[in-house]
């Protein structure tokens, strides 16, 4: 049997990775302008905040959570703020893709 096969890895779960996404949604929908909100732009903006925030891993087994307590939580919340906001302006100003002419706003940069 693999390793992997072996062990329930399913409970080793990433919790900035649901701030992230959270966070993200909440920005997107607040957001003033207009931002490519494609699933391409939208992961990327999560990739790039989740590489710039700390890993916050923990076990969930049958309701026993081990969360990493090191961690100040308001703390966390804030870095994952900020790279969340840092995200979006990172992608949305260098997208993965080619711009879409998407009538909002007309860029001549290529
Ligand atoms: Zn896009």
């Amino acid at each position: 049997m693999a390793f992997m096969d072996k062990y329930d890895f399913e409970n080793l779960k990433n919790a900035g990775e649901e701030m992230v996404v959270q966070e993200l949604g909440n920005q997107l929908e607040s957001c003033p302008i207009a931002i490519c909100m494609c699933n391409e732009c939208v992961l990327d903006m999560a990739a790039v905040a989740l590489n710039n925030i700390r890993p916050l891993y923990r076990v969930s087994l049958l309701g026993t959570l081990y969360t990493a307590t090191a961690m100040d939580e308001k703390t966390y919340a804030v870095s994952i703020k900020n790279a969340v906001s840092e995200a979006i302006e990172k992608v949305q100003k260098n997208p993965s893709h080619d711009i879409v002419e998407e009538s909002a706003d007309e860029s001549g940069e290529d």
